[in-house]
């Protein structure tokens, strides 16, 4: 069989071994098999192979042809070959493209997923993180496959101590193995998350009742309880755990409620279970009424300083004052610092009412100033929150304060937590302001020797707890004397509160305390009863 070519190059009959030769080497047992076929079945012939011309250069040839037998009798094939390299170039690169594309959409969904996966999940134990589990929670609320709905808070009771103890890998290494017991001790359907530091919470459905809840918990806190090894330590941290559920498959405060139960747990000691109550419920309500009026209540001006004297040890005469705030209540009369502050102190507010007292108590400085009233100094109690209020000095400096007019009482926790170097700062700044430093409830707790040296206030006061039984014990006074020996020392000086006796202030004196608070000297009153007391000489 011969083939007619009409190319470019040349025409006329070629040989077969030609058109064979001519073939991509690659292509060429399939093309030669394609004919073969096409000639025995005396079909159609289709094909499409490369050629190789003698420079080298690679075509694509496709061949359309159909059987026919000539007049001479002669069996042939009719047909053409046409060029068609641009054709293919053309498919091999749109190809090339989809492929490409394809290749980075696919590579865009997958960082999609590894995002939105690193944002839902929790990176330390792989657990859903608190977003993906409130996503959790409210979809099961809206589930009617699901009847009963639990909440369980989970706190490991000796965190703090083995992250401090052993270092941050061990912290890690026991929330890993927390985060995998935990799931281990879960039903099938249940959920955990870990939503804060060592801070896990689990959901639980279609649980048939109260004694299953308490069932799963405790087996969650005994898986818990066994030790971890931790390089040549074995490291073991307990678990308290807060429980709220609803029969009726209600989310609302199913997790606000597992925390504060957590919160009682916790207060009644270590490894506790705690279920929301209804008496829970209740002082949450009565906390948040608390919260929501305390708001009104700074609007209002309804926080007003009450003062109590505070009297040279010697002369007994009137060296200072403290503000002491009080809330007075429209309905509920007058109320003392430990019937709000707590409450206020969760809600953010301590700083405000710190900050309101302070405004009146200049006020009330100015009226007396005015009236000719000699006016001591005025301490007054800032909190942690007022300390750490990145508006203070800004604020302080807007009050125009005089020079030793004001001192700052602190409690001793605030040092002690965070005596850090921006505490300090913040404590040069008001120093420098000429406002006066005092180490409130000193002794009370903590030994805070530390903070004393650091913090050099002009002033500490000794507890009210110490001075309680200064003359029914030796030791106590003891403490007493060496705090005050220790605060010489350094150049601090002594007040002492809670003078409730004669006894108390003479024993005081002669330890080498120089001012005196307390009921035996003086009450709080309102501002409006301070004029009498300066007028008065005090007895003594
Ligand atoms: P504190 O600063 O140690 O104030 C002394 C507390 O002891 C006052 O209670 C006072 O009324 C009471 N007290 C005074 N003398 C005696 C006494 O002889 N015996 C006994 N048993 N108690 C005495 P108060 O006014 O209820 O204040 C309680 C605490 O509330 C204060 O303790 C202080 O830490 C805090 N506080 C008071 N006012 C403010 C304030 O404006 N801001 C802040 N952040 N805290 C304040
Ligand atoms: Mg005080
Ligand atoms: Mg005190």
């Amino acid at each position: 069989m011969h083939r007619l070519y009409q190319t470019g190059r040349k025409s006329g009959l070629v040989a077969t071994s030609v058109w064979t030769n001519a073939i991509h080497p690659d292509d060429r047992e399939r093309a030669e098999r394609e004919f073969d076929d096409a000639v025995a079945s005396r079909g159609q012939y289709n094909s499409e192979f490369r050629i190789v011309w003698p420079d080298g250069d690679v075509r694509y040839i496709r061949s359309r042809a159909h059987f026919y037998v000539s007049e001479e009798g002669a069996p042939s094939f009719i047909g053409a070959e046409w060029d068609v390299t641009a054709d293919v170039r053309l498919n091999a690169e749109a190809a090339r493209q989809r492929a490409v594309a394809e290749a980075r959409a696919l590579a865009l969904e997958q960082s999609a997923a590894r995002i939105e996966y690193a944002a839902e999940h929790d990176y330390l134990t792989g657990l859903p993180n608190r977003r993906l589990f409130d996503k959790r929670l409210a979809q099961l609320a809206e589930d009617p496959t699901v009847s009963t709905l639990a909440v369980l808070h989970l706190d490991l009771d000796e965190f703090k101590q083995i992250n401090d103890g052993y270092g941050h890998s061990a912290g890690d290494a026991v929330l890993r193995a927390a985060a995998l017991r935990i799931e281990a001790g879960l039903p099938k359907g249940s959920i955990a998350a870990r939503i804060g530091g060592d801070e896990f919470v689990i959901i639980l459905v279609n649980f048939t009742g109260v004694d299953v809840l308490q069932q799963i918990a405790r087996d969650v806190q005994r898986r818990l309880r066994k030790k971890i090894r931790f390089g040549a330590d074995l490291l073991q941290s307990g678990a308290s755990i807060g429980i709220s559920w609803s029969a009726d498959r209600s989310d609302a405060n199913l997790l606000a409620e597992s925390d504060i139960a957590l919160y009682h747990a916790k207060a009644a000691g270590r490894d506790r279970i705690q279920f929301f109550t209804q008496q829970l419920k209740d002082e949450l309500m009565a906390k948040r009424q608390i919260g929501e009026e305390l708001k009104l209540a700074l609007e209002g001006g309804e926080f007003v300083p009450f003062y109590q004297v505070q009297l040279d040890a010697r002369t007994r005469a009137i060296v200072g004052l403290e503000a002491l705030v009080r809330w007075q209540h429209a309905e509920r009369g007058l109320l003392v610092p430990g019937d709000f502050l707590k409450v206020a102190d969760e809600y953010g507010l301590s700083a405000d009412i710190d900050a309101a007292i302070l405004r009146r108590v200049l006020k009330d400085r100015r009226d007396w100033e005015g009236r000719g009233v000699p006016v001591p100094r005025i301490a007054v109690n800032i909190s942690g929150q007022r300390l750490y209020d990145p508006h203070l000095m800004e604020d302080l400096l807007s009050l125009d304060i005089p020079q030793s007019a004001i001192v700052f009482e602190l409690i001793e926790t605030i040092f002690l937590d965070d005596c850090d170097d921006e505490m300090l700062q913040s404590v040069e700044q008001i120093k420098q302001m000429g406002i006066e430093i005092e180490i409130d409830d000193f002794g009370s707790g903590h030994a805070s020797l530390i903070g004393l040296v650091r913090l050099r206030p002009t002033r500490l006061k000794i507890d009210r707890q110490l001075v309680d039984e200064i003359d029914t014990s030796d030791e106590q006074r003891r403490v007493v004397k060496s705090i005050i020996e220790i605060a010489k020392a350094l150049g601090v000086s002594v007040i002492a509160e809670g003078v409730e006796t004669e006894g108390h202030a003479t024993t005081l004196a002669k330890l080498g305390c120089e001012t005196l608070q307390g009921f035996a000297l003086g009450r709080p009153v309102p501002a409006s009863e301070i004029d009498g007391i300066f007028v008065s000489p005090v007895a003594g």
